[in-house]
């Protein structure tokens, strides 16, 4: 049986990043990684969704340089941000955050992104075990703690830490925890069936007439759900993903098609992903045939297509007493409002590994918080404002927005400017914060957990 001092379960930003720290910093790490084919990779590797953005500011919360992500890995940089609503829309240049990073942003290639961050994993000394799922956990409390890792190939090992980075679905995490927990379970805190949104993405050729490579664009208010929308993204070349968001098991009787534009009147259910998309492709480009958008087949998961699980939720703490540390989308690290997650991933990890590796894992829940506070408690709180927003209300703020924002700069004269829509949604964003305030956004703490 192998022994090792720190195990991480998934081989995603959050795992490769905890295992790469924890080997810099002297421990014996290995990743467990199932492993997945994609069209863009040889051989498989981590489920990563395919070519992703980062704002200027996430690449700091990383700790990574400006120029530390290798070139191949960023595509281009971005410009800015469009928000569309019904009628309204907004846009942004600027994330209005201080950073290093000199754009709005940059799309990156997340295979490529995956496969740096493993490449520095194992230059740190850290072994990556591809194409073995773990199965199970069984952890020993007496004095000390240990992990006995069941791999699918028969295999076991041995760990005096663990590290859970399984991503959204939680495949071992939810299990592991609650051998811990009373009546309150992590199953219910953070249950997939009830809590996940999926997401849906095509990568599509768009023509070159209408392609904008630095900006992303997001849709609000023409399909129905708490955070469900689509989006488009540049890619490389003249190529996008062309995706949506959207809650799990939404009944359409609840909705009325008049309201929502990408329902129709015959819907008998919400409509599939593909159905979504090709929807918005004829509302923002009737001039236009499907056609004219090709699917770049050559890409993704299945011919061009990828649908993941997105965990929309809220993060819980780790139980470190037991040597445990939850890191990543497993924690509920990835934002229910924009879906950005892997700097959260990478920081986390990277918080992990190196504390696990110092033997001071009890520090881990304070110091995710340090780093991650305030990213926290502006995520949470605009996905809780949005929470009940009807295609009026996206008008409306997007309206008010664009009147308080001048492409992104606020200033308070301008506030005044948006009247009473404009100085409601400043005093609806602060009310909302403020009770999510003192890590209130936590959704299970480590109090909770007997060990
Ligand atoms: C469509 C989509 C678009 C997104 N766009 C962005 C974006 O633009 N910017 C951004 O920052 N974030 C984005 N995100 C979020 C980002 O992808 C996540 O926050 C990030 O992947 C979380 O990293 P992770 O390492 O925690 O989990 P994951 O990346 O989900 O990795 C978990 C890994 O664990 C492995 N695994 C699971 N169970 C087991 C097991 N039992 N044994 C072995 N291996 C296992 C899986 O195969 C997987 O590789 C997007 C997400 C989606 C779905």
């Amino acid at each position: 049986m192998e022994r090792v001092d720190v195990a991480v379960v998934g081989g995603g930003p959050a795992g490769t990043a905890a295992a790469w720290t924890a080997a810099e910093h002297g421990a014996n790490a290995v990743v467990i990684e199932k492993g997945v084919p994609r069209a863009d990779r040889d051989g498989p590797g981590p489920d990563s969704t395919d070519a992703a953005g980062l704002l200027d500011y996430w690449i700091d919360i990383m700790e990574f340089g400006t120029e530390e992500i290798p070139e191949d890995v960023r595509l281009r940089d971005l410009d800015g941000a469009d928000f569309i609503g019904p009628s309204e829309s907004f846009q942004i240049d600027q994330t209005g955050i201080d950073a290093s990073y000199p754009a709005f942003g940059v799309a990156f290639h997340r295979a490529k992104f995956d496969d740096w961050l493993r490449e520095e994993a194992e230059a740190a000394g850290a072994s990556y075990r591809i194409g073995d799922s773990v199965t199970d956990v069984e952890t020993t409390i007496d004095g000390t703690h240990e992990h006995r890792i069941l791999l699918s190939s028969g295999e076991e090992i041995t760990a005096t830490y663990l590290i859970l980075a399984d991503g959204p679905q939680r495949t071992i995490t939810t299990d592991v925890l609650d051998q811990f927990t009373g009546d309150r379970k992590i199953a219910d805190v953070l249950n997939p069936t009830k809590v996940n949104h999926i997401a849906y993405q095509e990568h599509r050729r768009v023509p070159e007439e209408l392609y904008d490579p630095a900006r992303l664009k997001f849709w609000w208010g023409i399909m129905p759900g708490h955070t469900a929308y689509p989006w488009v993204f540049p890619n490389d070349e003249n190529i996008a993903r062309i995706g949506l968001t959207m809650p799990i098991g939404l009944d359409i009787g609840d909705y009325n098609p008049d309201h929502w534009e990408l329902l129709r009147r015959d819907d008998e259910q919400i409509p599939q992903g593909k159905v979504y998309i090709r929807r918005l492709l004829e509302r923002e480009y009737p001039d236009y045939e499907l056609d004219d958008f090709p699917l770049v087949e050559d890409r993704g998961k299945r011919g061009g297509t990828e649908t993941y699980p997105i965990s929309s939720t809220r993060p819980i703490e780790s139980p470190t007493a037991a040597g445990i540390a939850v890191v990543g989308g497993a924690m509920g690290g990835t934002s229910a409002f924009h879906e950005g997650g892997d700097h959260v991933a990478v920081r986390t990890g990277k918080i992990a590994g190196r504390l696990a590796a110092q033997e001071h894992l009890e520090q881990y829940n304070s110091e995710w918080r340090d780093a991650l506070d305030t990213e926290f408690l502006r995520n949470v709180t605009m996905a809780e404002l949005v929470q009940d927003y009807q295609p009026s209300d996206w008008d409306r703020t997007f309206g008010a927005a664009r009147t308080m924002f001048n492409r992104g700069e606020y200033s308070i004269g301008s506030t005044a400017r948006a009247g009473l829509t404009g100085l409601k949604m400043l005093y609806g964003y602060k009310r909302t914060k403020s009770r999510f305030k003192n890590g209130n956004y936590i959704q299970f703490r480590e109090s909770e957990y007997s060990v």
